[in-house]
């Protein structure tokens, strides 16, 4: 036994929780289905909710019977209702499969419903002592620290190398015990955060205690980068008055007053205004976020004449003074920037 299992089941025997309800009278389905309800879910709220699901379906057939409904009553503020629809359907697989007798293969076990590697492995560990890894949230966690594995568990690397070391620790003997200690070791010492590492008995070769950064594992899941877009908008000067068109209904700011997006300011000033552009300037870009890109704004003031302009007020175009109220919902980027043209005086001269 590596000297891993046995400090974790020294621990076990002094301080692991034995009293639990499902701990008492164990055999596959009893076991079963308190994983299944720990999966999302807390000790001590699943401890109730645990007991009236014995009382009502003392067994697997009693389940597999029962109306989904009532299974679904039962479970009623537990959440995740998939869990108990998932426990229902393989309760019925094993009466009509297994005639009733919760199959003691692995394999038959993982092809249940709602029944993943880590579940199966609890089950067969804790009800008939076959040795099988685990690997749940709390096993991870103590994992990932005591041997400072790297990235995010939901990573397939990671979560080979998690494998692996879940593998590697558990004995061949006292495994039902083991399973139980490792879970207790990750609910109750080795927290998601404020570990007890002074009452862990894995403590003393635990990378990440030695590297004092525990917060670092396990590794979080990686934030994805959202593209970047670039924009160019054209502030078009006269005076204190300044260049606004009304965006079209559909796509970003549909219907909102904004400065022109142009792909090039003095095509822009010719085409559209029918003038020559006067000084240009071009101000700090704005980056604005969106829930699925980023946009870098590039803010280009460029001197105009306003009565020589092409376009007059209307619907969808006006010149608007800084100091007047704004002529409807304008997009926050356009506010902010108009907002420092105001402040900052930042506007070039002729
Ligand atoms: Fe977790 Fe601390 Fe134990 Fe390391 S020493 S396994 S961080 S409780």
């Amino acid at each position: 036994m590596s000297d891993f299992a046995t400090r974790l089941l020294r621990w076990f025997d002094a301080h692991g929780r034995k009293d639990l309800p499902w701990q008492r009278d164990i055999n596959p389905y009893r076991v079963w289905i308190s994983e299944i309800m720990l999966q999302q879910t807390q000790v001590q709220t699943v401890i109730p909710y645990y007991e009236r699901f014995m009382q009502s379906f003392p067994d697997l057939c009693v389940l597999a019977d029962a109306d989904i409904d009532t299974v679904l009553q039962h479970w009623s503020g537990l959440g995740y209702y998939a869990r108990a629809r998932n426990l229902h359907q393989a309760a019925q697989h094993v009466r009509d499969e297994h005639g009733g007798e919760f199959p003691s293969l692995f394999e038959d076990v993982t092809a249940l419903p709602g029944i993943g590697r880590s579940t199966a492995g609890a089950i067969l560990a804790i009800a008939w002592g076959q040795r099988h890894a685990i690997l749940d949230g709390n096993v991870k966690r103590v994992l990932a620290r005591h041997a400072a594995v790297d990235g995010w568990p939901g990573k397939t690397a990671v979560a080979k190398q998690l494998w692996e070391l879940a593998d590697l620790h558990t004995p061949g003997t006292r495994v039902a015990d083991y399973t139980q200690a490792i879970m207790d070791l990750g609910a109750t010492v080795c927290t998601r955060s404020n570990p007890a590492c002074d009452a862990c008995p894995v403590a003393a070769d635990c990378a990440a205690r030695a590297a004092d950064d525990i917060a670092a594992f396990p590794g979080r899941k990686p934030k994805k980068t959202k593209p970047l877009r670039a924009t160019t908008m054209v502030i078009a000067v006269d005076d204190a008055a300044i260049f606004l068109e009304r965006r079209p209904a559909a796509g970003i700011w549909g219907g909102l007053w904004s400065l022109p997006e142009v792909d090039n300011v003095d095509d822009w000033c010719r085409e559209t205004l029918g003038q020559e552009p006067g000084r240009t300037a071009a101000l700090e870009v704005l980056r604005h976020s969106f829930s699925h890109f980023d946009l870098d704004i590039q803010p280009v003031v460029v001197r105009v004449n306003a009565a020589q302009s092409k376009v007059a007020d209307s619907a969808d175009a006006t010149w608007y003074r800084l100091d007047d109220a704004p002529p409807g919902g304008m997009a926050a980027p356009v506010q902010q920037l108009l907002h420092s043209l105001q402040t900052e005086q930042d506007v070039p001269n002729h």
